[in-house]
């Protein structure tokens, strides 16, 4: 696909100022091949093997194993009508240097499988292999790119607090302090995200997160030892349960915020 503005915003920046560049040195940049789905991908893995033409990739949309489905590469050409199959020795060579002094890296620099129409982001290597061990698949690592948003300090512990510390705590992410004992609902009503059972089993895995981090014993249950360890350790006054709203809440939603950069 040709759409520039679905690549990694930081490649966005640096095809802008090689555009720029390009056009200081009198040449006409082109951009193909950007963000490809992983049915593109096998399309272009058949090309060769199961069809006609010639082999162009060594990788499989399922593998992820193309830097372009990663959103952090494109291709370019000559953009001159009718000239698409000229000689572009020259072209090539002098878009990589252009290209590597915007701070990419050029497939023209490969051993081996040499791609000259090929530029990338250098943070990663020369293969997605860093990215999908941390991030598995594409989306979760396009997701990582979306700014965070903010938490609204308001007191209440609802889906959107409790999943954010999920992921902070990187435990399952739904939303909900699961399993947790009926008998401390009405001590705390500021607590509208959980799920109140008459006998909890393992308790919440976020609420055994935030034990370890307080330092009281670890049972999954948010009860008022664990209440007051968690207003001691965020400087709220202690009473031991989560009004509605809480200053304990209002006191994690500012540090949830604060944790903006991080990367989960
Ligand atoms: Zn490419």
């Amino acid at each position: 696909m040709r759409d520039v503005s679905q690549l990694h915003p930081e490649l966005q920046e640096k095809i802008e100022r090689l555009k720029s560049m390009c056009d200081a040195h009198g040449l006409k940049l082109g951009i193909s091949e950007c963000l490809r789905t992983a049915e593109e991908q096998d399309e272009l893995y058949a090309q060769g093997r199961t069809k006609p033409g010639q082999i162009v990739t060594y990788a499989r949309g399922c593998d992820y194993g193309s830097q372009h489905q990663w959103g952090i590469a494109f291709d370019f050409y000559q953009d001159i009508p009718g000239h698409a199959y000229d000689d572009l020795s020259f072209f090539y060579n002098v878009g990589g240097i252009l290209a590597k002094a915007c701070g990419l890296a050029w497939g023209g620099n490969w051993v081996g499988f040499v791609d000259r129409p090929h530029l990338y982001l250098p943070y990663w290597g020369d293969t997605p292999a860093p990215l999908k061990r941390q991030y598995v698949t594409p989306e979760a690592f396009i997701a990582s790119w979306e700014p965070r948003e903010m938490l609204v300090v308001d007191g209440w512990m609802g889906p959107a607090t409790v999943k954010r510390l999920q992921e902070i705590f990187c435990t399952p992410q739904d939303g909900i302090l699961s399993d947790q004992w009926i008998f401390w609902r009405d001590a705390n009503p500021g607590l509208c995200s959980a799920e109140w059972v008459d006998h909890p089993s393992d308790g919440s895995a976020l609420v055994r997160s935030l034990q370890e981090m307080v330092e009281v014993p670890v049972d999954g249950i948010l009860g008022p030892e664990t209440i007051t360890a968690l207003q001691s350790y965020f400087g709220t006054y202690q009473d031991g349960c989560m009004s509605g709203p809480s200053a304990l809440v209002m006191a994690i939603q500012r540090w949830c915020n604060n944790q903006a950069d991080l990367n989960v």
